[in-house]
């Protein structure tokens, strides 16, 4: 497959904006090619635009080459990115799942671009039959989400591995939440599939929702479009610096993704033994997905109390369903509490 074809026309042409520091690369004594202020080092400074000391460190820690690492103001970022680079706005369409996040379907109505849900099973596993048959010849892009929000639950691989392998566009799979899941990444099958990207992200098990850092990984050749089309400066040096040293954290990430898989059996056994509760879905992320007999009286009840859940009840195959964040062991007791009240 040529991926480059995939590329919007204008994309492949774009003679992209050359900054100062992408224009000389490398150590010296005197700077005075940006119009930066000499005051106030290190933060006078333009910073790095492809985050070279950053990305060395993610690509260790995640067994990619730097070439093949994007990093974004959150995954929103390269969410945007994907539609601007490979769907023309009122021709092409991207599919996506359902129900999945719902930014999807906010990049593709901003950036004009039909927006194809291809509803999962009732069940949320995925027919990897009826998601291509969604797709015709102005399908660019599609979207997968695993574990997949709001459900929770894992794709299944051969499903994912028959749409990547026999849908001729770009496949977008969504890793949020894999931090948490029992299924290693895809990040191991890039270099089999140059129509692969695969999103991940500091805000979640991480734990660093407010620094906004999102990270695409992709063959070296579609990073390249990414890191012409992105802003130059996309990420500032305080989150440069401060992600990077987050990430000599890694252990104590995991422990805290322990500690909350632990709590998630916890909550989910308790939830379970509610006698009206209709059925708590099985999860590999860090919340659960509940259905209950009235969604919107008992999101309410909740709110009266001052715990805020998240009210599915009006997506597609959700009815009557609360999706919930586990949170800490008070946290998760004082919503049992307030269930039983
Ligand atoms: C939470 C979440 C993200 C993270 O978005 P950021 O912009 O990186 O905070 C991405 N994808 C899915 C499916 C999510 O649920």
């Amino acid at each position: 497959m040529d991926t480059n074809k995939l590329v919007r026309d204008n994309i492949r042409r774009l003679k992209p904006y050359s900054s100062a520091r992408s224009e000389f690369q490398g150590e010296a004594s005197v700077y005075l090619d940006a119009n930066e202020n000499p005051m106030n080092a290190p933060y006078n400074r333009y910073p790095d635009p492809l985050q070279g000391e950053l990305k060395a460190k993610i690509a260790k820690l995640k067994g990619v080459r730097p070439s093949q690492i994007m990093l974004g103001v959150g995954s929103d970022e390269p969410i945007d990115l994907v539609f601007r680079i490979f769907c023309e706005p009122r021709q092409d369409n991207v599919v996506a799942i359902e129900p999945t996040y719902g930014m999807y379907r906010v990049c593709a109505d901003i950036n004009h671009v039909e927006y194809r849900g291809a509803l999962l099973n009732p069940d949320y596993t995925l027919d990897a039959g009826r998601l291509l048959a969604a797709a015709d010849e102005h399908t660019k892009v599609v979207f997968l989400c695993s574990p997949n929000n709001p459900a929770g639950n894992l794709l299944d691989r051969d499903a994912m591995r028959r749409v990547v392998e026999r849908f001729d566009g770009m496949v977008v799979i969504d890793e949020a939440y894999v931090d948490f899941s029992s299924e290693p990444s895809w990040l191991t099958e890039l270099d089999h599939y140059p129509n692969l990207i695969v999103f991940q992200t500091f805000s979640k098990a991480w734990g660093l929702a407010s620094v906004r850092c999102g990270m695409a990984f992709a063959a070296e050749e579609i990073i390249a479009y990414f890191n012409r089309v992105k802003y130059p400066y996309n990420l500032n040096l305080l989150t440069q610096q401060f992600v990077s040293e987050q990430l000599d954290h890694a252990p104590r990430m995991q422990e805290w993704v322990a500690g909350l898989l632990a709590r998630r059996t916890v909550l989910a056994a308790e939830l379970a033994a509610i006698p009206w509760v209709r059925k708590v879905y099985p999860s590999d992320a860090n919340f659960l997905l509940v259905k209950v007999p009235d969604a919107n009286a008992l999101y309410e009840k909740l709110v009266s109390q001052g715990i805020i859940v998240r009210n599915r009840n009006h997506i597609s195959l959700c009815t009557g369903c609360l999706r919930i964040t586990v949170g800490t062991e008070a946290e998760n007791n004082a919503l049992i509490r307030a269930l039983h009240a």
